[in-house]
């Protein structure tokens, strides 16, 4: 009568990190399954998002090893939220509620415990919301939280200071299921979902092994596939620019023609000039953000597949064993 769990972690190059990973996420499940929170069907599934190194043959070793471990393995690296996606729709069909986290171990896995507990109390989505950043580094800390407020304030509705760590329920899931869109970015569609919401607290911690596989250019296109693929806003205020400039050059008329009547001649190259690359610049930069959107529509219209699955490793049944 317990509900199912799956966690999904998605995995690119984290050969480092995946065998104490999974070893705290095993005893987190067997711990849960003792308190009889969750089912035993419950699973860890590790997505392989077309990993370079060793981390597919781990994750293959884990499933042999283990029942309580299953496995993805994407045809190519399509980038952390296509892969967490992809694990999502593949869990969707087996539990009862799934908890997406990092490989990392950045997220604290004892938050799980409450992510369960939200859900018992009838949740069908349980944020983790980071308490403190304190053990980031000033630079990612600024460029996050930053990249929040930008979001918000574009129209946007994420949870502040709320990664891809969370509990989705099989209803919540089948909700995202509808969402077509190729352009992803999960922490933006996710509120957009809406079912009870719950909130669970827990500190940040250092990745465990391994680099961030989030360099600054990343993370900077991330943020603008973010902004851009939640809201239009950017394009509105591109138009009250226009309309600001336009009103500024009345002013300038106005102003020329009294200094005219006055007959004070100035020859203004320079006033001339300054505009001109003023007008220019503002009009490239319009130009670019429109086009950032027609691109998009263009990649929608293609509704290319956001993944392809090369191998899913099933669930064992403990049973069969
Ligand atoms: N990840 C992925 N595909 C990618 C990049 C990252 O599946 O192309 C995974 C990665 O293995 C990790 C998670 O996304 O589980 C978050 O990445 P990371 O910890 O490097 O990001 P950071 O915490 O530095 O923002
Ligand atoms: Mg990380």
């Amino acid at each position: 009568m317990s509900d199912t769990l799956y966690i999904v972690v998605p995995c690119y190059n984290e050969e480092a990190v995946l065998p104490e990973t999974a070893r705290r996420l095993r005893e987190k499940l067997e711990q849960l399954m003792g308190e009889g929170k969750i089912s035993p069907k419950s699973r860890v599934l590790l997505v392989n998002d077309g990993s370079r190194d060793g981390t597919w043959s781990i994750i293959q070793g884990l499933h042999q090893d283990c029942p309580l471990f299953s496995g993805v393995d994407l045809s190519r690296n399509r980038g952390h939220q296509n892969a967490l996606l992809a694990g999502l729709m593949t869990a969707k069909d087996r539990a009862d509620m799934v908890i997406s986290m990092d490989a990392d171990l950045q997220d604290d896995i004892n938050a799980v415990d409450a992510m369960v507990d939200k859900f018992h109390e009838g949740c069908d989505i349980v944020y983790g919301v980071r308490s403190s950043r304190a053990r980031d580094s000033f630079f990612k800390r600024t460029t996050a939280e930053g990249f929040y407020r930008i979001v918000n304030f574009l129209g946007a509705e994420t949870v502040f200071n709320h990664a891809d760590y969370r509990l989705m329920s099989r209803r919540v899931l089948e909700g995202l299921a509808q969402f077509r869109e190729v352009n992803l970015f999960l922490r933006g569609i996710v509120p957009l979902i809406g079912y009870n919401v719950g909130y669970v607290a827990y500190e940040r911690g250092e990745r465990f092994a391994g680099e961030s596989k989030y360099p600054l250019k990343k993370m900077l296109s991330f943020a603008l596939e973010g902004i851009t693929s939640l809201s239009t806003k950017p394009i509105r205020y591109i138009t009250l620019l226009g309309f600001l400039v336009f009103l500024v050059s009345l002013l300038m008329l106005i102003y020329s023609i009294v200094r005219w009547a006055h007959g004070v001649t100035v020859i203004g190259w320079a006033s001339v000039i300054c505009s001109v690359w003023a007008i220019g610049g503002l009009i490239l930069l319009s130009l670019g953000v429109i086009g950032e959107y027609i691109g998009k529509i263009y990649l929608e219209t293609k509704a290319r597949p956001r993944f392809l699955i090369r191998e899913v490793l099933e669930a064992r049944d403990e049973t069969a064993l």
